[in-house]
């Protein structure tokens, strides 16, 4: 049902965790919502149903207290991190699982391998990337969509919005669809989930080669959002980073190998080389900062980690957990692991330059023996278990699952522009959102419940503008 000045009070687009949250909040709370998706199943489009279902904040259970909260997404994204969206995050996220078990969504009781986080019922598993459907995640999406409809809101499969209807003073108007089609409303919020499956937005801002990262995820997110929130005259920020692991590079060629098992634990203990042998980061920053670096390297399909096997032997993990582990998971699935008793062997099976892995691992093994990690080149944190013996090369390529840079938004999700003022009626979350997190620390603040807390506020906030917004017509 349409508003009294004819137009819907809301137009979503994109029907993953920040869109559908979004519609159904606004449809609770009164206002006519249309929520549109390009996909052939508005529960199945995007990351959300792809995903693990686990809802965290940088790792954290969502009702720790703010504090602990805070001072977490300071410790991994920094001054990337926008006061604002911090605020707003820590203040909402235990209100955010609240409010999905009211709607009627399904949780999983706590559980030790979770850290007590909450994982959306049933659980998906991760040993294989095609078993998700039925699980946590889309089943999540199916409720809060039959509520979205329950609630007379309208949700559109196939229906790719390409354009944002301003009118001469700025605000929005509604959006038009890729068919030529227009919905008339008086708010759009912009959920498309990123532009992370866009290689060419990638090669721009990324890096010179990011076209080359492994697509760790849907290929929805081609940055439809961006372009159309950009041109209604929003600001963008944190463009350069992603949330992403580094994976074998058989994943490529084999769904085995993605997206799990990863080679992030391995890191800690490994030298990671590009293909001269040299260095490319501080490994001790773990796998998100490394699929950075990586990614933002010349060749990111020529780096390879490399670990003493002492190093391998002590990775080997217990079976039978959600997530499949490096050792012994990546042989068995196919992902090659060469082994050899010098770096020269080492450097010819892998296709490394020799000459540049032996003075590489030569001077990280000297720092390491006068505990001088920290004053390398690329200065090495933490206290690595030493390189030597029978070496490990494993050929790696950074997995992009997310891009965390986007529009800029407020703590409301309001789409800013470049003096900081919100475009009238413009809202972006999830995943086509910027501003909390990224840097080179790998900035990772979350997925789902950044999704989540910032589609509810958006809902709330269209709603909270109606009357204001009825007012001003004629
Ligand atoms: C394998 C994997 C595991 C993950 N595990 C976790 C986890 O356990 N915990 C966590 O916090 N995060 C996890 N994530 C990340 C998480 O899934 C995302 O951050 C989150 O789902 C993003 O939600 P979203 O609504 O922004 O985008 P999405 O869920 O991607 O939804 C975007 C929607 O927009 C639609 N769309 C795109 N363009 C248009 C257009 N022009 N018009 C209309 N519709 C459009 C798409 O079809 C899609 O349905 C995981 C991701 C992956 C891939």
């Amino acid at each position: 049902m349409k508003n009294q000045n004819g137009q819907y009070d809301l137009v979503v687009v994109g029907s993953g965790l920040a869109g559908t949250v979004a519609a159904c909040q606004a449809a609770n709370l009164g206002c006519s919502v249309v929520l549109l998706d390009a996909s052939s199943d508005p529960s199945s489009g995007g990351n959300t149903a792809l995903s693990g279902g686990t809802l965290h904040i940088a790792h954290l259970r969502m009702d720790e207290p703010a504090e602990t909260l805070r001072r977490r997404v300071t410790e991994v994204a920094g001054e990337f991190a926008q006061r604002d969206l911090v605020d707003a995050l820590v203040a909402n996220c235990a209100r955010g699982i609240e409010w999905l078990i009211e709607q009627g969504v399904d949780i999983e009781p706590p559980t030790e391998e979770e850290g007590g986080r909450t994982v959306l019922a049933p659980v998906r598993e991760f040993h294989d990337v095609n078993a998700w459907p039925g699980r946590g995640p889309q089943v999540a999406l199916q409720v809060l969509q039959k509520r979205v409809r329950a609630l007379g809101g309208q949700v559109i499969s196939e229906a790719r919005a390409s354009e944002v209807i301003q009118r001469p003073d700025g605000s929005v108007a509604g959006v038009v669809l890729a068919t030529g089609r227009t919905i008339d409303a008086a708010a759009v919020l912009l959920c498309d989930g990123g532009f992370q499956a866009n290689p060419d937005l990638r090669r721009e801002f990324i890096g010179p080669a990011a076209d080359k990262l492994f697509l760790r995820g849907a290929p929805s997110g081609i940055g439809d959002g961006l372009r159309m929130g950009s041109s209604a005259g929003g600001q963008l920020i944190n463009m350069q980073w992603f949330y992403g692991h580094c994976l074998h590079r058989g994943a490529l060629t084999s769904d085995r190998l993605w997206p799990q098992p990863t080679v992030d634990d391995l890191l800690a203990s490994s030298v990671l080389v590009n293909s001269e042998g040299l260095r490319i980061t501080d490994e001790g920053l773990g796998g998100i900062a490394a699929a950075n670096a990586v990614g933002r390297s010349s060749d990111p399909r020529g780096a390879s980690i490399v670990l003493s096997e002492a190093a391998w032997d002590a990775a080997l993990s217990r079976e039978g957990g959600r997530r499949p582990t490096a050792n012994p998971e990546l042989e068995r699935r196919g992902g090659v692991v060469h082994r050899a008793e010098s770096a020269e062997d080492l450097a010819a099976k892998a296709g490394i330059n020799a000459a540049g892995l032996q003075r590489t691992l030569d001077e990280f093994i000297t720092a390491a023996g006068a505990d001088k990690l920290g004053a390398l080149a690329i200065p090495r944190s933490g206290r690595p278990a030493a390189i030597g013996g029978r070496l490990l090369g494993i050929p790696i390529v950074p997995g992009i699952t997310f891009t965390v840079g986007g529009l800029r938004t407020d703590g409301s999700a309001r789409v800013l522009n470049s003096n900081e003022a919100p475009i009238p009626g413009l809202y972006a979350a999830g995943g086509t959102a910027g501003g909390l997190q990224g840097g080179p620390r790998g900035g990772y603040v979350g997925g789902l419940a950044v999704a989540l807390v910032f589609g509810l506020l958006a809902g709330e906030s269209v709603a909270a503008s109606r009357p204001a917004q009825h007012a001003e017509k004629p």
